[in-house]
């Protein structure tokens, strides 16, 4: 019987299966699951406490051994995590579909998911997990450090030094936040309840000490703050207590947000229970666990208003915890805002988004070579430069080198086809797996988060989604994802997902022309629809066709 065992994406240019697009899902799906990459990988849980790659250890063998079989005019059919079928199709149409997660409106919620998942019928797909396109937690850093870079742009002069940002979780996403803190020069303490979480992130440098309690963690902030130099700081701890601990002390934060792993009740510690006993507690005692974590969660956001109250900037960084505490009771949850709102969405309306690719050959010089790329094609593109060099600079590449770079409408194109173009003429030593995140500009619906607050009131309309996933079906996408309940938990998310795979050929030049022009372009006529002056200016500038405008 097949069970755990240690999984690496092979390297190189040898292949074993019929073609590089194959060859691209397997290396992809093994490499979400590396070690280095994956938070569980024994358990197939790549990130966000329960996001996995594949079902169980059967459906992962099986999946291997159907990539490594499958014809170019084949496409394998993926049900939540198990391949459940492979279906004749031609060279233009994707080499996998899948659909993880998803029920029926009244039944998606955690409790009919978890009786499913139990019988072993469904599994967790999160974004980028169950899709094969997480690269570790880079793939969040500039997501994050754009985020903070416009937090400094709207309250702090356009830097964070001289203030302190106070936030929880250093897991697969949330470890990028002390590193996207100090890039943008500010002082950061990052509460987790895992000492191994503080420390992977200290041995990969995206964060620089550790205190030793609370007392020792506000000294060194202040100090460097005063100093005005950069600095994160973890620290052990409960979020739900430490928080409202600082609040009442009346500790100096400026800015105030969160990533525990709250859209997951049974992954957020309660208030009084022991970190070491959490997993047993949590499987024996699953509604009575949700309750004291949910009961926990609006302590931790209480304290958050409370900062808020006192004049911080606090932002819900799309992880469902104002929800949570709302169901827990608190009726001031939703105070402060979610990040996509009050700072991505004008992003968004342009089209851009998480933007990312990976060397197939396992190479960092490939992505060095795709970065003097991206700064030669963008030249007057200054934020992008920023993050070129400094991602060049402080980013440790987790299992295949990958480089992410939020990029819009007309420009995802240009770099997948010159991308494709370094693959066709030898300047790199393997094809690229380009994708992106589902969290993007016009791929999800999902009321707390990407589609909060939207001008015309459609937040919860997910059409829009289930277009994006035909229309990169319909463009010649390598693989193609649905998933529902994603980074905010089940009943709150349908999103889709693209894998388009730069082999070097005309063929793929062609398809990767389609899919990363119609991808973002979603982003624009989602807005558009909506009413975004900004989408309709891209639009009309950018040549995106909104048939309700013409004629
Ligand atoms: P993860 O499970 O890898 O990490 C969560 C961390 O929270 C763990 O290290 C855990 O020990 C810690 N934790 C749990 N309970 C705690 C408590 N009470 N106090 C302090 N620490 C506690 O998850 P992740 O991949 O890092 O994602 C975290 C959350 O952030 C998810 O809900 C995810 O969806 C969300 N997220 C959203 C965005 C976005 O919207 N852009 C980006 C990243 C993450």
């Amino acid at each position: 019987m097949s069970g755990p065992r240690p999984v690496r994406a092979a390297r190189g240019t040898e292949l074993s299966t019929l073609g590089w697009q194959q060859e691209a899902a397997l290396r992809m799906l093994q490499n979400n699951l590396d070690p280095e990459v994956a938070e569980h990988p024994d358990k197939l849980v790549v990130y966000g406490g329960t996001g996995k790659a594949a079902r169980d250890w059967r459906s992962y063998d099986a999946m291997v051994r159907t990539l490594q079989t499958l014809k170019q005019d084949e496409t394998m059919l993926v049900q939540s995590g198990r391949p459940v079928g492979v279906m004749q199709t031609h060279e233009w149409a994707p080499r996998v579909l899948l659909a993880n997660s998803n029920l029926v409106g009244d039944w998606a919620n955690w409790e009919e998911f978890r009786r499913l998942e139990h019988l072993g019928l469904t599994m967790y797909g999160q974004m980028t997990a169950g899709s094969w396109i997480y690269i570790g937690t880079q793939g969040i850093l500039q997501g994050t450090y754009e985020t903070f870079a416009a937090v400094a742009a709207k309250k702090f002069g356009g830097t964070l030094a001289g203030t302190i940002t106070l936030t929880a979780g250093l897991g697969g996403m949330g470890g990028a936040q002390p590193l996207a803190v100090t890039m943008n020069d500010g002082v950061a303490i990052c509460i987790d309840v895992d000492p191994r979480a503080i420390d992977r992130r200290i041995e990969h440098r995206y964060l620089d000490v550790k205190a030793d309690n609370l007392r020792h963690a506000l000294q060194l902030a202040v100090e460097a703050r005063d100093a005005r130099k950069p600095l994160s700081i973890g620290l052990l701890g409960n979020a739900a207590e430490l928080l409202p601990q600082m609040l009442a002390e009346g500790a100096p934060i400026d800015i105030v947000t969160d990533q525990t792993s709250a859209h997951d009740p049974l992954a957020y510690l309660p208030v009084g229970v022991d970190f070491d006993d959490m997993a047993s507690y949590a499987a024996k005692d699953p509604a009575g666990f949700t309750t004291r974590a949910r009961e926990s969660m609006a302590k931790h956001v209480e304290a958050m208003v409370g900062f808020m109250d006192a004049g911080a900037e606090v932002f819900d960084y799309g992880n469902s915890i104002r929800g949570e505490a709302q169901l827990a009771g608190y009726d001031r949850a939703f105070a402060f805002p979610g990040f996509v709102p009050a700072y991505i969405r004008p992003l968004f309306c342009e089209g851009k988004g998480p933007f990312r690719w990976a060397a197939l050959s396992g190479e960092a010089s490939d992505i060095h070579k795709t970065d003097k790329a991206m700064l030669e094609l963008f030249p007057e593109n200054e934020s992008l430069h920023r993050w070129i060099k400094m991602a060049g600079e402080r980013v440790h590449f987790q299992g295949l080198p990958a480089r992410i770079c939020w990029l819009g409408y007309g420009e995802r194109d240009k770099a997948g086809e010159r991308f494709n173009e370094m693959v066709a003429d030898g300047t790199l030593a393997a094809p690229l797996a380009i994708g992106r995140d589902h969290l993007d500009c016009g791929s999800v619906a999902s009321p707390y988060r990407e589609t909060e607050a939207m001008l015309d009131g459609s937040d919860a309309i997910a059409d829009w989604p289930l277009l994006n996933a035909m229309v990169n079906v319909a463009s010649g996408a390598s693989w193609v994802s649905i998933h529902h309940g994603g980074g905010v938990g089940m009943g709150r998310s349908i999103h889709a997902g693209q894998v388009t795979v730069a082999d070097g050929t005309k063929l793929a030049g062609e398809k990767i022309r389609r899919v990363l022009t119609n991808d973002p372009g979603m982003g624009v006529i989602r807005h558009v629809d909506a009413g975004y002056d900004i989408a309709e200016t891209v639009a009309d500038e950018r040549g995106v066709r909104v048939p309700m405008r013409e004629g």
